[in-house]
């Protein structure tokens, strides 16, 4: 009887825990497989995105100047394109916040400024300043006016540092300005562009 037992067992053993087992270690070995080539495949698309994302030197003689629309009253002034950026870049991001991050808002708003001349969404302007159309933008007056006055100087030096100090440079793709959208704030989830805006055609 004592046999038969261990005959039964045996049998489940073989038949059953056996063949659990050695499945068990190939689906492991192959979640590592396709984990690693996963990895290997995800970094080759880094490293492709790199080679094509760049900090490009932008050449100020293609256009040094921009004609930005005001779109309240319609006028249209012709303005150096960094003096331009410092006005967008304080009407966009508090002058507190850290000096790169300053920097990094500068070369996003130069990107997007240039990718606009580039693609033009007004007849006569290159970019307008309502920042539901295009880029954000306040004058240097009322800029000043907002911040206490002791901070007025220093304030806006910082951003003319951050502009000038970052002057030329631009984010490109394959060579060319990328479409560089920014948010202030995404409210805590993002949502990939093309479910936004649809895909360019
Ligand atoms: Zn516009």
């Amino acid at each position: 009887m004592k046999k038969i037992a261990i005959y039964f067992l045996m049998f489940i053993f073989i038949c059953f825990i056996l063949p659990a087992l050695l499945t068990k270690n190939d689906i492991a070995t192959t979640a590592l497989d396709e984990a690693s080539s996963e990895k290997e495949n995800k970094t080759n698309q880094e490293n492709q995105l790199e080679s094509n994302t760049q900090f490009t030197e932008y050449n100020y003689e293609n256009y040094g100047t921009i004609k930005l629309l005001h779109a309240k009253t319609g006028e249209v002034e012709e303005v150096k394109l960094d003096d331009y950026l410092c006005n967008v870049v304080s009407a966009e991001m508090p002058a507190d916040f850290e000096l790169d991050a300053l920097k990094a808002q500068a070369i996003v708003a130069r990107t997007y400024t240039i990718y606009k001349i580039q693609n033009k969404k007004h007849d006569n302007a290159d970019i307008c300043d309502d920042s539901a159309c295009c880029q954000a933008w306040i004058s240097k007056e009322d800029r000043l006016n907002r911040w206490d006055e002791n901070l007025r100087e220093s304030n806006w030096a910082k951003i003319e540092q951050c502009v000038y100090g970052t002057s030329g440079k631009i984010i490109t793709y394959n060579n060319q300005p990328i479409n560089a959208f920014f948010h202030s704030n995404s409210g805590g989830t993002t949502e990939l562009p093309v479910n936004v805006w649809g895909r360019r055609k």
